[in-house]
């Protein structure tokens, strides 16, 4: 068995894989696709102390990275069960069982989609899921924010302080966000929010995002709106479906941990977006995969497993 088996290859994934095999013990890493969300990003400007970057360059130097150390990287498997016996035990879709000492589940999460035509085709051509790293490239401009609840409110109060105008469209009657967000976006003179809009189209140039189509749910008609940017926050979901029922979970799926990515099963951390730490970004997933992986060190070194 391994010591430590790390489920994911994203970067909290490698960041623990890398932390646990600088102590000398046996590390695996199972990973659908090695690198994670960071391969579907194009610029990257806060990976802090580089720059600029991009998201293929950014995973292959991980990969590199990794690949210095004594770990066993096995991708394109999908994890579909964890069991706990003695030891853990992972099923993966193929058929095959990986047993570990102890586990980090890295398995991150990703953004709920639109589903509406030039979504696809405009992502990262100015269709955008993160302000905190995207807003910046919308300087001076004309965007649009896809939903009312907390992210999405939050999101157009932070975009407003840099982009010239920010209109929120909400699906429903009601904005979800908690009160003071609310009072706080109506106050800002750069904030239009319009609600009971569904949002049909992207709509480009080609080569990038030019506006969106909506449609009014109330007087059943279309809308277009000119903008440069679209920031769609309409829910991250964590990739913890195949665990529901075998561990506790957040009533947004995540996985529940402590600082040291503790989970509710002893011997079994989390690390990244998959978990409940806030604010879902590379440099935080490294950190809390570097974390997880201290703490499961510390974890088998008092446990009598062999
Ligand atoms: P992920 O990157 O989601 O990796 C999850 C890993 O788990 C993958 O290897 C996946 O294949 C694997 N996996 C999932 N389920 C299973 C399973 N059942 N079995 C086996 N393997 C599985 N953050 C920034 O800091 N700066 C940015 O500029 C930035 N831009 C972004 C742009 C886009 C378009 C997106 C989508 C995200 C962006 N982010 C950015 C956020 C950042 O990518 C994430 O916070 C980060 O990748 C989270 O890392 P993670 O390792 O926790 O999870």
């Amino acid at each position: 068995p391994y010591d430590v088996l790390v489920v994911g290859g994203g970067p909290a994934g490698a960041a623990a894989a890398i932390y646990a095999a600088r102590k000398g013990i046996r590390t695996g890493v199972v990973a659908e696709r090695f690198g994670g969300q960071v391969m579907d990003t194009v610029g990257i400007e806060n990976f802090i102390s580089v720059n600029y970057t991009e998201g293929p360059k950014l995973v292959a130097s991980l990969e590199q990275h990794v690949k210095e150390y004594d770990v066993d990287v096995v991708v394109n498997q999908r994890a579909q069960k964890l069991r706990k016996d003695k030891l853990i035990e992972i099923d993966l879709e193929s058929g095959a069982t990986l047993k570990s000492k102890a586990v980090i589940l890295a398995t991150g999460a990703r953004w709920r989609e639109m589903n509406v035509p030039g979504e696809q085709e405009y992502r990262g051509k100015g269709v955008a899921y993160c302000p905190h790293c995207d807003g910046p490239l919308f300087k001076g401009k004309r965007v649009a924010v896809i939903g009312g609840g907390n992210s999405g409110i939050e999101a157009a109060i932070d975009l407003a302080g840099i982009v010239e105008h920010v209109t929120v469209l909400e699906f429903s009657d009601t904005l979800r966000a908690d009160a003071v967000l609310q009072k706080k976006a109506s106050s800002m003179k750069n904030i239009t929010i319009i609600k009971m809009a569904q949002t049909t189209q992207v709509r480009g140039d080609g080569k990038k995002v030019i506006g969106l189509t909506y449609k009014d749910r109330e007087r059943n008609e279309l809308f277009d709106l000119d903008v440069a940017g679209i920031f769609v926050q309409i829910g991250l979901v964590p990739n913890t479906e195949w665990l529901k029922g075998d561990m506790e979970l957040t009533r947004f799926g995540e996985i529940e941990v402590n600082s040291q990515g503790e989970t509710s099963i002893p011997g079994v951390f989390a690390a990244g977006d998959v978990t409940n730490v806030p604010y879902k970004q590379i440099i935080i997933a490294m950190g809390s995969g570097a974390a997880s992986a201290l703490g499961a060190f510390d974890y088998l070194i008092r446990s009598s497993v062999e």
